[in-house]
């Protein structure tokens, strides 16, 4: 079953679940192994944000128009170059992060291998280990797809957060985890274990 309607399933028949939060490791892997195609309606801004006219940015970095998407409510044209790897990474950081194409802003686009092009971003490999440890008897939901819904019963949470710590998450996983899950600075993993020894 595709994993979105795994995650309608349990919508329909659980009311409760952990959220998964993705944390990028900043590995900058997408940027130079997927091929970003820019659009037209990319092209102002990011012009702008180099300090090029629009004309230079398209003969530099785009190319010829391959095709034009007239069913787009933004007549998107697409351009010969793909950005593989994207000239525009520098040590593996957007230098034009704030202004960058859409098509970045949506990356991943979904836990499966398609949404992330078959690259192996540790991101989702991370998200994926969480919730191959936790997920057992309770639901775990993308953060970015879901709303809020009914909290956990607390005492579910020392468990929950000792298999949680067997994924071997980073630092910043364990900040994401907690903040959006609403766990509690003094609910840490140390006091619950010590409560269930
Ligand atoms: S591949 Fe994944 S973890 Fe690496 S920079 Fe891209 S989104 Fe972040
Ligand atoms: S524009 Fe920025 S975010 Fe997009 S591929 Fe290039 S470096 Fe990565």
């Amino acid at each position: 079953m595709p994993e979105q309607l795994v995650v309608i399933q349990r919508l329909l028949t659980w009311d409760t679940y952990i959220k998964i939060p993705f944390v990028c490791v900043r590995c900058g892997k997408c940027c130079r192994e997927i091929g970003v195609r820019p659009l037209s309606s990319d092209v102002h801004r990011i012009a702008e944000c180099l300090g090029i006219g629009e004309r230079s940015f398209i003969d530099q970095y785009l190319g010829k128009i391959v095709s034009v998407d007239v069913y787009s409510d933004d007549d998107d044209t697409l351009y010969e170059k793909q950005w593989r790897p994207c000239p525009l990474l520098f040590f593996n950081t957007c230098s034009i992060y704030s202004d960058r194409p859409r098509w970045c802003r949506y990356f991943p686009r979904e836990m499966s291998t398609d949404g992330e092009f078959g690259i192996g971003c540790p991101g989702i490999k991370q998200m994926r280990q969480v919730i191959s440890a936790v997920g057992r008897g309770i639901p775990c939901i993308p953060v970015t797809d879901i709303p809020n819904g009914k909290k956990l019963d607390q005492r579910r949470w020392p468990r929950i957060w000792r298999k949680f710590m067997m994924a071997n998450p980073t630092k910043e996983m364990i900040e994401a985890f907690a903040k959006v899950n609403d766990i509690s600075r003094e609910q840490d993993n140390e006091s619950w274990e010590l409560d269930n020894e």
